[in-house]
């Protein structure tokens, strides 16, 4: 992990100074949690170019409107979600691998699901396959609280460090199989999957209160799948067909049941 990752202007210009000396010492730092209140600073965030080039180039150009989704885009920094050879590389319109023969989603797919869960500030959001823990970071700055649960430990275990060094006190990892959702939490307002499934699980759609959305790529693996956003209304499944995608398969219980 470089000396600083993330810089952070503050209206507490104290702490911004101590960052400021502890850069100096190659002491690493990160300002504390009451992070929705701050901003990236131009000066100190040597990726900040980067990623306002992609919001513009990649995200804007195709059409995320959404100015509370392009804001988190812009205060998630990427590059301290892949691995360290993969860096530079933070910005580009891909998705890159990140270990487990797994991959951080493409920023734009990333924007383009947040923004269709229509998050307004206060949901319960559930998210299966955390990955690198970035989409989750981006879900953390919308929602009021965001659960979600990657099968693979190692990746679950990593996604810690970025997502505390960013002082996010929302979020709640879990290890386990996605399939299974989260019973203790739920209902929840919105369901994210980011692995491609050919059905909804069903226990995540019992998990999915009235009115909820569930965003997720429906098909079989290694195929193009259909990007869908499924609502629940008077307790049935009104579907919306979107983009095609194509993502890693969700594994565990999904593939035994077929
Ligand atoms: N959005 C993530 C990010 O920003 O890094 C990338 C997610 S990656 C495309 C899909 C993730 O789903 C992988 O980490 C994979 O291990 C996980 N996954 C696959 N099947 C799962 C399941 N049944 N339950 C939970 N996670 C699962």
């Amino acid at each position: 992990m470089s000396t600083i990752t993330l810089f952070l202007r503050t209206k507490n210009s104290r702490s911004l100074l101590f960052c400021a000396i502890l850069f100096l010492l190659h002491i690493p730092c990160a300002l504390p949690a009451a992070q929705r209140d701050l901003r990236p600073s131009e000066t100190l965030d040597p990726f900040l170019t980067a990623r306002r080039t992609m919001i513009e180039r990649d995200l804007k150009a195709r059409g995320i409107k959404d100015a509370r989704v392009l804001a988190a885009m812009e205060f998630v920094p990427r590059q301290i979600f892949v691995p360290e050879k993969f860096r530079a590389a933070a910005y580009d319109d891909r998705p890159l691998p990140i270990g487990e023969g797994q991959t951080i989603s493409q920023p734009y797919i990333v924007a383009y699901m947040t923004e269709l869960l229509e998050l307004k500030g206060t949901e319960k959001v559930l998210e299966i396959g955390t990955g690198s823990g970035y989409q989750t970071a981006v879900l953390a700055r919308l929602a009021g609280m965001v659960y979600s649960i990657e099968i693979i430990a190692a990746l679950s275990e990593r996604a810690k460090a970025p997502l505390a060094e960013l002082g996010f006190t929302n979020i709640q990892l879990k290890v386990g199989d996605g399939f299974f959702g989260w019973q203790d939490n739920a209902p929840f307002d919105a369901i994210l999957l980011t692995a491609a499934s050919p059905k909804i699980p069903e226990p995540l759609w019992r998990q999915l209160r009235e009115g909820g959305r569930i965003i997720m790529p429906l098909g079989e693996p290694r195929q193009t799948q259909k990007l869908v956003r499924i609502r629940k209304l008077a307790g049935k499944e009104v579907t919306e067909a979107l983009s095609e995608v194509v993502f890693v398969p969700l594994t565990g219980a999904i593939q035994r049941s077929r």
